[in-house]
């Protein structure tokens, strides 16, 4: 019997290399006990190249691509996605970026960054000086600019306007030290115009932006303090707001998605997913695993796909900590313990990396990652355990992360042979709903 459901695990940056302090084996290789040895007996598995060989992908474009979203003609843009992650309510159209307040010293005529988060300012005061720029510069040159705090130095900064393109640069450096960025319409931009007009927009925002800033009572009290001031806005990752065919009516699968971290509740919310909460899950090393795991497989009872991120893993990796990387891998494991024989009969069930991130790296990098599917309605290999090295002689093979919704599909017994058109629609599945025909009335 094939299997019914979809239980999608994601272990951001799972895939690394050996390291002697984990006795010449991988963080996913230490960590490899009976809960993993569970699901490879039931099924099989291969290596992901997410994006293509030897391009490190970002988290939003490689879960777009695993999803079965074409990045080319359907991605918005990442500051958008993170946006809708925190629950701010963006209209078709607007252009959004994240941002951070910062500390700039201004050295020969440039705005050179100190502190990229504005000695992590808190909440409140990032809440008062947004407010602040929204009555200054809301309405800036016959565009309307809106800012909208969220936690700590963060905030979205929303543009909107006649003839806007999102299509420009970043002036966040992205370190401490260099001076802020001319922000500039990105060289394949489609509508050059647009972006060019952007551009400017966001370079004079961004002075004014300092020199009212500059002038705040608020910064005022933080100079006499010895902190940080606030005194500059960078914002990247821009990206316009725009309807994405739902999850739902690309693959007919009704999912939901258990995550903390802003992007991937973001990306669940995106793709028309519903979002669960989970007391203690913070998108970190010490989340609650238990919880989450236990909500995803209370969710499979109601939905056809349930997407689980957990973070943890990413973030050991981006502070080059092999250790903690597999000691929160093992408590991942353990909890593997809660996924019973009558789970496995009816579910298909999916760990996976959205890239690699080699600890010694700290960065993510463009090598696969390992995938594990576990399905009834899979053939088995014999390769021993879940590893990025076992993984090259396992029966799943190599796969694009373009190609892995199709095989899921193919897995729980949905696919139809390629040409069958029962749907107007080209796809290659047999939709729930059909249209069927009716005898006349006599
Ligand atoms: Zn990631
Ligand atoms: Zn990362």
């Amino acid at each position: 019997m094939n299997s019914e459901r979809i239980l999608f695990i994601v272990l951001d940056g799972l895939g690394d290399h050996a390291y002697r302090e984990l006795d010449g084996l991988t963080p996913l290789e230490k960590a490899n006990s009976t809960g993993f040895k569970k699901l490879k007996e039931n099924g099989c598995q291969g290596l992901m190249d997410v994006i293509a060989p030897g391009v490190p992908p970002s988290s939003d474009v490689s879960h777009l691509v695993m999803f079965g979203y074409d990045i080319d003609k359907e991605y918005f843009g990442r500051g958008p996605i993170e946006a809708l992650g925190e629950g701010v309510e963006l209209e078709e159209g607007e252009i959004a970026f994240r941002g951070n307040l910062a500390t700039v010293r201004v050295d020969n005529g440039y705005p050179v960054v100190v502190d990229r988060r504005a000695g992590r300012i808190g909440s409140e005061q990032t809440r008062e000086l947004t407010g602040f720029l929204n009555e200054e510069l809301g309405d800036f040159q016959g565009f309307r600019v809106r800012f909208q705090p969220l936690s700590e130095h963060r905030f979205v900064m929303v543009v909107s306007g006649e003839g806007l393109s999102h299509e420009v640069t970043d002036n966040d450096p992205h370190s401490e030290g260099k001076p802020v960025l001319l922000c500039q319409p990105v060289e394949e931009a489609r509508d050059m115009d647009g972006a060019r007009r952007l551009a400017n927009l966001v370079n004079s925002i961004t002075i004014e932006a300092i020199r009212r800033l500059s002038r705040h009572e608020l910064n005022r009290i933080r100079v006499e303090k010895g902190l940080h001031e606030a005194n500059a806005i960078l914002v990247r990752s821009p990206g316009v707001k725009r309807r994405m065919v739902s999850f739902r009516e690309k693959w007919d699968l009704n999912a939901a998605c258990v995550a903390a971290g802003l992007l991937y509740k973001g990306i669940g919310r995106a793709t028309g997913m519903d979002i669960y909460r989970v007391e203690g899950a913070n998108g970190l090393l010490n989340t609650n695993i238990t919880g989450k795991l236990s909500k995803a497989l209370e969710l499979l009872g109601k939905y056809d796909f349930v997407y689980l991120h957990l973070k943890g893993t990413d973030v050991a990796s981006h502070s080059r900590n092999p250790v903690a990387k597999y000691e929160f891998i093992q408590r991942f494991e353990e909890n593997l313990r809660m996924i019973d024989e009558s789970v496995l009969a009816v579910t298909t069930i999916v760990v996976t990396g959205d890239h690699t991130t080699p600890c010694d790296r700290g960065m993510h990098s463009g090598e696969p990652v390992p995938i594990l599917v576990s399905s009834n309605g899979l053939r088995k290999d014999d390769t021993r355990v879940f590893s990025e090295r076992e993984a090259v002689r396992g029966g799943l093979g190599r796969i694009r992360g373009c190609e892995l919704m199709q095989v899921l599909l193919d897995t729980i017994g949905r696919t139809v042979e390629y040409g069958t058109r029962p749907s107007p629609r080209r796809i290659n599945y047999m939709p729930k709903q059909l249209n069927y025909l009716k005898l006349k009335e006599a």
